[in-house]
C-alpha cells in the first residue's frame, strides 16, 4: 500500500506505517470495492470529496449518529453527509416522512402541495425570506441565486470571497482554493479559476478577501456600478469553519446596499447555526439566501430564497422570466423528508446543539493546546474544523497554511479510532448524539493524536 500522498516527513515512516497498517487491517473490504469501482468510476468515486489514500472508505449503512463501513467497523458520524445530516442517519421521523411519501409516487410532472409547505417553514425561518423556489442541490441554488441577481440588477459581475465554496456551477469555481503563490497579493486577489473553466467566467468574477473590510471596501468600490451580487457564506464553511470578524457581515450589508449591490448569504451549512440560520444569529438580513443540506433531510435538495420582488423574476408569467425548471426541482421526497427534519431541528433543539457543540470545543482546545505538533480549533455553534497551524485562522490564506499532510494523517488516524470528519478537518454534531458520543470524540482525538506523533509526552503516556 502506498500512503496517501507523498509524505514530507511530517510523521516518521514507522508512524505512517502502523496507520496504514491499522487502516489495511480494518478495511479490507473498502479495499476490494475500490479496486472494482476504480475499472468503472475515475478514480473509484463518483464524488472527489469521498477519495482519500489509501483508498477510499466504504459504508454499507447508517443509524443516528453512527455509520458502519463494509467490513461492519462502527464510526461516529461526525460530518453527517457535510453537515446535511442534522437528524442524523435514517432518524425514524424522517423515514416515515419519506416512506408515506413513497408509497403516493417520488416525482411528477405537476406541482405537489409539499413545495409551499416547505417554503411557508423557510419564510417562518428565516428573518430575510419572502418568497422560495426548490432546486434539486446547492450548487444549482447558488448557480440561478446569481442568475437572478444578474436578472434584477442588470448588472454582470459577481463577487465572491477567496476560498469560498458555492459548488460546481461556472462562476462558483473561482477562487476556491488556489494556490496562494498564483492568487495575488492577499489583499488584491486575483481569480483563479478551477480546471475547465473558461477565462471568460473568471473574468466575471471579482475575488474578495475574507474578514477584511478595508480591502474588500476598496475592491468593491472600483467594480460597484457592475457588480450584481456579492455572495458570502456568513461563516466560511468548506473554507474551514472561519467566523466573521465582529461586525463584518453588517459592513457587507452596508456596502452593498450604499451601491445597489444585492447581498446573498449562501447558508447552505449555516442554515443550521439556529432557528433563523447564520442571518438571524448575527442579525444581517441579505437580499437572498442559498439553501440546501439540512432542508431536504438527507435527500438531494437546494433552494433559492429571498426578497419577494427579487423572487418575482423566477415568476413563469413574466415574458422575460428566469428560467428554474429542472426535472428533479422540489423533488417530493426531499420536500418531505426536509419537512421532517426542519420539525425536529427546532429553536430549542438548535441551541442545545450549538451549546454541546461549543462544550465539547473547550475540551478540544485543551487537548489541542497540549500537542506537540501546531493545532487549532475553529468553530462556531454545532460546526468545527481542525487545522494543522499555530496562527489563526480568519480567512483563505491563512487556512491554506494548515499543514495539509498533517491533517491527512490525522483524519485517517481518525478513522482508525472510529471516527469520521470531512478530509480537510471539518466536524459537525447532529442531534442524535449523546454525551458519551461526544466523550469518544475527545478520547479517539487524543489517541488519534498519539498516532501521528503530535500528542503531548504526558497525554500519551497517560493512555
Ligand atoms: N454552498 C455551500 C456553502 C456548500 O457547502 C455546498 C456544498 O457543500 C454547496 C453550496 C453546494 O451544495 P450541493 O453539494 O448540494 O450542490
Amino acid at each position: 500500500m502506498t500512503p496517501p500522498a507523498a509524505s514530507h516527513n511530517i510523521l516518521s515512516d514507522d508512524q505512517q506505517r502502523r496507520i496504514l497498517a491499522r487502516y489495511g487491517d480494518r478495511t479490507p473490504e473498502s479495499r476490494k470495492a475500490h479496486e472494482r469501482a476504480t475499472r468503472v468510476l475515475p478514480g473509484g468515486v463518483s464524488r472527489n470529496i469521498v477519495h482519500h489514500g489509501p483508498y477510499p472508505l466504504f459504508i454499507e449503512s447508517g443509524r443516528g449518529a453512527h455509520l458502519t463501513d463494509v467490513d461492519n467497523n462502527d464510526y461516529l458520524d461526525f460530518i453527517g453527509n457535510h453537515t446535511a445530516m442534522i437528524a442524523g442517519n435514517c432518524a425514524p421521523e424522517v423515514l416515515a416522512a419519506v416512506e408515506e411519501q413513497l408509497t403516493r409516487g417520488t416525482a411528477w410532472a405537476a406541482a405537489s402541495r409539499a413545495e409551499a409547505e416547505l417554503a411557508e417553514q423557510i419564510v417562518e425561518r428565516l428573518p430575510s425570506v419572502e418568497r422560495v423556489r426548490f432546486t434539486a442541490s446547492g450548487s444549482e441554488a447558488a448557480m440561478l441565486g446569481v442568475r437572478v441577481a444578474r436578472a434584477f440588477t442588470g448588472r454582470s459581475l459577481v463577487a465572491k470571497f477567496e476560498g469560498g465554496y458555492h459548488g460546481l456551477s461556472e462562476f462558483a469555481m473561482v477562487s476556491v482554493a488556489p494556490d496562494p503563490a498564483k492568487a495575488g497579493p492577499p489583499k488584491a486577489p486575483v481569480g483563479v479559476a478551477a480546471n475547465g473553466i473558461p477565462a471568460a467566467v473568471r473574468d466575471g468574477v471579482v475575488i474578495l478577501p475574507f474578514n477584511d473590510p478595508a480591502a474588500v471596501e476598496s475592491i468593491v468600490q472600483r467594480h460597484a456600478a457592475d457588480l450584481a451580487a456579492i455572495v458570502v457564506e456568513p461563516v466560511m464553511g468548506a473554507g474551514g469553519v472561519i467566523p466573521p470578524a465582529s461586525d463584518f457581515l453588517g459592513f457587507l450589508r452596508r456596502l452593498t446596499q450604499q451601491h445597489g449591490i444585492l447581498l446573498v448569504f449562501d447558508e447552505v451549512i449555516t442554515m443550521r447555526l439556529s432557528y433563523g440560520g447564520a442571518q438571524g444569529l448575527f442579525g444581517v438580513v441579505p437580499d437572498l439566501t442559498l439553501l440546501g443540506k439540512i432542508i431536504g433531510g438527507g435527500y438531494p435538495i437546494g433552494a433559492v430564497a429571498g426578497r419577494a420582488d427579487i423572487m418575482e423574476m423566477f415568476n413563469p408569467t413574466r415574458p422575460d422570466a428566469v428560467l428554474l425548471s429542472g426535472t428533479f426541482h422540489a423533488n417530493p421526497v426531499a420536500l418531505a423528508a426536509g419537512m421532517a427534519t426542519l420539525r425536529l431541528a427546532t429553536a430549542e433543539a438548535l441551541d442545545r446543539l450549538n451549546e454541546r457543540g461549543q462544550r465539547m470545543m473547550c475540551e478540544v482546545e485543551t487537548i489541542l493546546e497540549a500537542a506537540r505538533t501546531p493545532l487549532r480549533v475553529t468553530s462556531v455553534g454545532s460546526l468545527f474544523n481542525l487545522h494543522a497551524t499555530d496562527a489563526p485562522v480568519t480567512d483563505y490564506r491563512s487556512s491554506a497554511r494548515s499543514n495539509k499532510e498533517m491533517m491527512k494523517w490525522l483524519r485517517l488516524a481518525l478513522l482508525n479510532e472510529g471516527v469520521m470528519l470531512s478530509p480537510r478537518g471539518m466536524g459537525c454534531l447532529s442531534l442524535p448524539m449523546t454525551d458519551a458520543d461526544l466523550r469518544s470524540f475527545t478520547a479517539a482525538l487524543e489517541r488519534a493524536l498519539s498516532a501521528v506523533g503530535a500528542a503531548s509526552p504526558a497525554a500519551a503516556v497517560a493512555e
